[in-house]
């Protein structure tokens, strides 16, 4: 394989940037450029040393450190050095030239993760999960990317394809030597194995929406009749105005979104248009994108106005969100009424009494939310699957064993499940990338940025 390299720190000034070389000719190379206490050619592997990188003119560019990894103990596997250089955008890229002059390739986003794959430094699971630590946006992301990386998730489809590749062994050893001293396969034995590995193989596939909270945040969804105070309530969670506030009701006619952190959990919101029976037309397109959102909602935010008696759109929309994950918040509590909190009190399990535009009984949300979502309650180190990728290897499996746990109670010859289980054990295998295209890799690392 060529040699390549790319700067790997961020494009922009900083204190250090660093380059890093992978390949066969990745030491000669910083050889030729680099004078220093040490040459690079006699350095160990994981050892650095300070010295000047000089160009073909002898010119001076750079002081540097310069760190020596030799194949197979390194990142990607290959013979790999990195020159920390003075994080200047142009003295890092004088460098980085200098080092393509000498017949090195630029490496291509992911190539450097993507080597360490092929080269058998980690699976592609956990190559995958460097793409999540690298946009680790707090704390909880961070902790679950690096758990993911750890590979927990990979360790238990692991354990299970071992599982499956013993059942294909037995039924095939039964089914090809028949005349031998094979024992018989007993089908209800597979059945109920079968049925233990799929239910695990479907607690990973749950455990995706877990980890989507983190990635993604959580998509909620703020709902309530026209002029309760969503877009007030929308405005004061994301700090500025977004939204428009009149007192005209039916004016908040877009969805609007809007990622807001609130401690450890982001929330994406979206504040529609209250949901309720009306004739106009672009308020009706507004009214059933709104009845899509709350069907796809995380977290829906139910908004009651304390201020007026509950009416007929107000009892629809709790009768709509009742049994979906639910906040309720009675609003304008600073020209409430009696009467209105202890009734939505008494219909949801969760119910708070806030004024938006007064900024009161925020701290209610922030805690209501915090009991809801508590992330220590998401078992991070249970394995958590990454991206969609690894979700549909995991439900094609569960589909395949499923035909399988169908074919052996309706008592069809074992080699037609065999089939199926070999398609099970294939999903599998494409996840942890034993068995992948080349296609999927590619489309995989070119998600990657230049440099990892
Ligand atoms: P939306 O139609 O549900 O988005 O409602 P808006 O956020 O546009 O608010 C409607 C009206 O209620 C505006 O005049 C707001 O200023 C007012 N409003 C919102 N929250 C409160 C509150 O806590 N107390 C009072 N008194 N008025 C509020």
């Amino acid at each position: 394989m060529s040699t390549i390299s790319a700067i790997a720190t961020p494009n922009a000034i900083g204190g250090i940037s660093v380059i890093r070389i992978s390949g066969e000719s990745a030491i000669s190379v910083a050889n030729s450029i680099f004078k220093g206490v040490k040459k690079p050619v006699n350095m160990e592997g994981y050892t650095c040393a300070y010295g000047k990188i000089y160009d073909d003119n002898n010119q001076l560019i750079d002081d540097v450190v310069l760190s020596v990894f030799k194949s197979p103990k390194s990142y990607t596997g290959e013979d790999v050095v990195e020159i920390s250089c003075h994080g200047g955008k142009f003295v890092t890229k004088q460098i980085l030239r200098l080092i393509l002059s000498k017949g090195v390739r630029l490496a291509e986003a992911g190539e450097f993760t993507k080597r360490a794959f092929l080269n058998g430094k980690m699976d592609l699971n956990q190559a995958e999960n460097v793409i999540n630590i690298i946009s680790a946006d707090g704390k909880s992301q961070l902790k679950y990317a690096n758990s993911l990386r750890e590979g927990a998730n990979f360790k238990k489809v692991k354990e299970i394809s071992k599982q499956i590749t013993s059942i294909l062994g037995d039924l095939s050893a039964w089914a090809d030597y028949p005349e031998d001293d094979v024992p018989m396969v007993n089908p209800m034995e597979v059945l109920s194995q079968t049925k233990k590995i799929l239910s695990t193989l479907e607690n990973i596939s749950f455990s995706y929406d877990d980890g989507r909270i983190i990635r993604e945040g959580i998509n909620t969804v703020i709902v309530g009749k026209p002029n309760v105070g969503k877009s007030t309530l929308m405005n004061c969670l994301s700090g500025f105005e977004r939204s428009i506030v009149t007192d005209i009701a039916g004016t908040t006619r877009d969805v609007i979104e809007e990622t807001v952190k609130i401690g450890d959990l982001t929330l994406r919101l979206s504040d529609t248009a209250g949901i309720r029976d009306t004739s106009d037309i672009v308020e009706k397109m507004g009214v059933d994108i709104a009845k899509k959102r709350l069907d796809e909602a995380d977290l829906i935010i139910a908004m009651f106005d304390g201020s007026t008696p509950l009416d007929s759109n107000d009892f629809d929309l709790i009768q709509s969100v009742k049994d979906k994950n639910t906040i309720a918040v009675v609003n304008k509590t600073d020209i409430a009424i009696d009467g209105i909190f202890d009734t939505i009190q008494q219909r949801f399990k969760y119910a708070i009494e806030v004024s938006a535009k007064n900024l009161i009984g925020l701290d209610f949300l922030t805690n209501t939310l915090n009991e809801m979502f508590l992330l220590e309650n998401i078992d991070i180190d249970s394995g958590l699957l990454a991206n969609e990728r690894q979700k549909n290897c995991i439900d094609n499996s569960i589909d395949a064993l499923k035909n399988c746990i169908h074919g052996l109670e309706m008592g069809l010859n074992l080699d037609a499940i065999t089939i199926d289980f070999d398609e099970a054990l294939s999903y599998l295998l494409e996840l942890t990338g034993e068995s992948v295209s080349e296609t999927v890799v590619n489309e995989i690392f070119s998600r990657f940025c230049v440099g990892k």
